[in-house]
């Protein structure tokens, strides 16, 4: 398979660059294409702004969603960006690689999803009427590929689980699974999160690092998040809520849009 692994760390020499180099390692052991976005290395520009969008004219309003639109659909987006979007339509699988700040990513990589994300692209695909809102969530330009998150943080993990005071990490890291990768057709895996990382040792790390390249043998294997799709029948449209007959009516929070047993319509 062809992998593309997006890295946001700024130090090669830290515990995130040795979780890079054993993935990248692994997989390309097991016959895989792997590239890698370093995304600091890159001095990636994580903001959008009008540097973005070259063909809009000096004197007009930006108005981001549409210069993107009329960027993506002209192939007027800037060289660094129609890079990192041919690379995504290369890729089988996206690795998004990042140490968890301020419970999400770090600024630059969610600037690279802001600006690769064009309009046409990642959002805005597909048919928008009251019957259908577009392809998106199990549907889009990026369907049928796979993506997973790795990720470190310092907290406990039971610092994020179901009561934890840092909330639980399935909806902390919903708006990255669902709402960005999810969104435009990835097959979102579980994540790989490793804890309590500032303190660990030798040992600890040889048992992440083979956890590591077990996850990245079953690449293919995997379960997805059982998501709901959102033109599967699941939906309302074009209120887009969870139809009222599908699971506990009370029910309410991230996981309602997960199918399992007791919710499958
Ligand atoms: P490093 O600092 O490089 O390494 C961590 C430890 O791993 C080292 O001390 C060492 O013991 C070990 N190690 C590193 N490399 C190796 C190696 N090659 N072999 C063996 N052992 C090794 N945490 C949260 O939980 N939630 C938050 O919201 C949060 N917000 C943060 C915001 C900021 C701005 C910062 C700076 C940190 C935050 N943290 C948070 C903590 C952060 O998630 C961790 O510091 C980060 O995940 C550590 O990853 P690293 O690659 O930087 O580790």
């Amino acid at each position: 398979m062809n992998i593309l692994l997006v890295f946001a760390h700024p130090e090669p020499r830290s515990l995130n660059g040795a979780l890079r180099d054993i993935a990248v390692k692994e997989l390309e052991a097991q016959g895989h294409e792997v590239r890698v976005s370093d995304l600091y290395a890159m001095h990636w520009k994580s903001e959008i702004d009008r540097a973005d969008f070259p063909a809009l004219a000096p004197d007009e309003r930006l108005k981001v969603w549409r210069a993107s639109t009329e960027g993506f659909a002209a192939k007027t987006l800037t060289e660094d960006v129609r890079a990192e979007q041919e690379k995504l339509l290369w890729a089988d699988v996206l690795i998004l690689q990042f140490p968890l700040w301020w419970f999400t990513m770090p600024a630059i990589l969610k600037g690279w999803v802001e600006r690769v994300y064009a309009s046409g692209f990642a959002y805005g695909v597909g048919e928008h009427s009251d019957k259908r809102w577009g392809d998106r969530y199990g549907e889009g330009k990026l369907a049928g590929k796979r993506a997973m998150l790795i990720v470190t943080a310092g907290g406990w993990e039971e610092h994020y689980s179901a009561r934890g005071i840092n909330g639980p990490i399935d909806d902390l890291l919903f708006p990255i699974n669902h709402g960005i990768l999810y969104y435009p057709g990835y097959d979102v895996l579980p994540p790989f999160v490793v804890y309590k990382v500032d303190r660990l040792d030798e040992a600890g790390f040889e048992t992440v690092a083979e956890h590591l390249r077990e996850r990245m043998r079953t690449l293919a294997t995997t379960a997805p998040i059982p998501y709901r799709r959102q033109n599967g029948g699941d939906y309302l449209i074009p209120s887009m809520q969870l139809r009222p007959d599908l699971g506990d009516p009370e029910a309410t929070g991230f996981a309602v849009h997960l199918k399992d047993a007791s919710t499958a319509g």
